[in-house]
């Protein structure tokens, strides 16, 4: 018998079909379309890149779906390079703590990010090790396989650049080591830069910081004493401040990722993502200029020819497009620029979390793009924060923050232990860190002399 509340609750009642039907439409509004292109010339096959469009934050839901691109330009060989492509992503995934919502997750992001790259060098590295035990091994037992030597200097003497983008919906978040640059050219026409160059010749703020941990900086001398190039740090000779790999050069060459987090406005953008081929030859807004109206495709084709064009064929090219379309597809980025005021100041509206993970607006004035976050020191103990996604196993044991592994309560040593950057009056608490990365740790800082040096 049907009571006349029982019918007042089936009225009231949205049939599941409708349901669904408008959480779809909510769903589709929400979520931008994100097209790519990728076009590269290759010289010294040395520039790798990754495009994965199904990422998903939650296996098996849909909805939790973002995409990764990165591009890694390798140097005196590209064992590190092709490393990176294949290890990079899961060791970033790995350090991010399970269950989080979308816009938790965005926020753990760049602890995890600079916690991958760590980690992606020191096992870089440490396989470099292994190699060469083999090579003594092999000249112990007088047998010079010739194929597997090459191999392995390649391995031990190789590094890569790796800029790594990840766009989950409306947000863009890069991290980047070395000299492949990310440009965000936003809808209206303002281009800026989400990427700093890590080269010595340009970053003066770096130049210090290796001087200061015991690098030397200086030009190439030829005959008769005269300087020629880029500033590079000896020994090794290395352009760049910060890379993946690089064992000869000394740890303070440093994988600590610039990161820099920023939400677009739902009119959406284009980013270019590319190697040192494409900007030795185009500024920034001449790239972006260059490919406007063009979709995704045509626009890393043309991209490179224009670079080719200027400058030639000197280097390994390699660039990826990433347009953010807005759903209903009524806007099409880039669409050739309205004048606008383009200071930094009001093209961007600030909005950072601190190392608490904690929002805190900095800025609020014309804003197209919301700033989330931008960190780029070179220091672990300022970059793994001591925040509130310490991750602690399932087993309830402590676990290193940079490669995750478990740790037993006497193990772990604080991030902030012995720092004198240290952020925090409680060098006892975490995020922690297992002896091997707290050793990395110091020759990071030129707290002592690299371990894995190869003479
Ligand atoms: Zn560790």
């Amino acid at each position: 018998m049907a009571s006349g509340e029982g019918r007042r609750r089936l009225d009231n009642l949205v049939p599941l079909a409708a349901l669904i039907r408008r959480e779809m439409r909510i769903e589709k509004m929400e979520k931008p379309t994100v097209k790519y292109g990728h076009a590269a010339q290759s010289r010294k096959g040395e520039d790798y890149f990754l495009i994965k469009m199904d990422c998903q934050r939650v296996p098996g839901n849909s909805s939790s779906t973002f995409s990764v691109f990165a591009i890694f330009d390798g140097h005196n060989g590209n064992a590190a390079a092709i490393y990176t492509r294949e290890n990079l992503l899961n060791h970033i995934l790995g350090a991010i703590p399970h269950g989080l919502g979308r816009e938790e997750w965005n926020q753990a992001l760049p602890r995890a990010l600079v916690a991958g790259f760590v980690k992606t060098d020191k096992e870089f590295q440490s396989r470099g090790m292994e190699c060469f035990t083999l090579i003594l091994q092999f000249f112990l037992s007088l047998l010079v396989f010739h194929s597997t030597l090459y191999y392995c200097a390649s391995r031990e003497t190789s590094g890569t650049t790796a800029t790594f983008v990840i766009v989950d919906r409306w947000t863009v978040t890069v991290a980047s080591v070395g000299d492949s640059r990310c440009i965000l050219d936003a809808q209206g026409g303002a281009v800026s830069s989400l990427t700093v160059d890590h080269r010595l010749e340009e970053n003066v703020e770096e130049r210090k910081r290796v001087t200061a941990s015991g690098g030397e900086v200086g030009r190439l001398s030829i005959v008769g004493g005269v300087e020629i190039g880029p500033l590079r740090c000896w020994p090794g000779g290395l352009c760049l401040s910060r890379s993946i790999g690089d064992m000869d050069v000394g740890e303070f060459i440093v994988p600590v990722p610039y990161v820099k987090q920023v939400k677009l406005s739902n009119a959406g953008g284009r980013l270019i993502i590319a190697s040192d081929g494409i900007w030795d030859a185009l500024p920034s807004e001449m790239a972006a200029k260059s490919c406007r109206g063009l979709p995704a495709e045509l626009a890393a084709v043309q991209v490179v020819k224009e670079a080719l064009r200027t400058r030639g064929l000197k280097d390994d090219t390699t660039c990826i497009v990433v347009d953010i379309i807005p759903p209903d597809n009524s806007i099409q980025p880039p669409t050739p620029p309205k004048k606008l005021n383009k200071l930094r100041a009001l093209f961007f509206r600030k909005k950072c979390y601190d190392s608490a993970g904690k929002v805190s607006k900095k800025l609020s004035a014309i804003g197209i793009v919301e700033e989330l976050f931008e960190e780029g020191s070179a220091m672990l103990a300022e970059r793994l924060g001591n925040d509130d996604f310490t991750p602690q196993s399932t087993t309830g044991l402590f676990t290193c923050v940079v490669c995750q592994i478990d740790l037993a309560p006497s193990e772990g040593i604080s991030v902030h232990a012995g720092s004198i950057f240290s952020t925090s009056s409680k060098p006892w608490q975490g995020p922690f860190l297992c002896a091997d990365c707290r050793n990395k740790k110091d020759a990071m800082e030129g707290k002592r002399p690299s371990g894995v040096k190869v003479t």
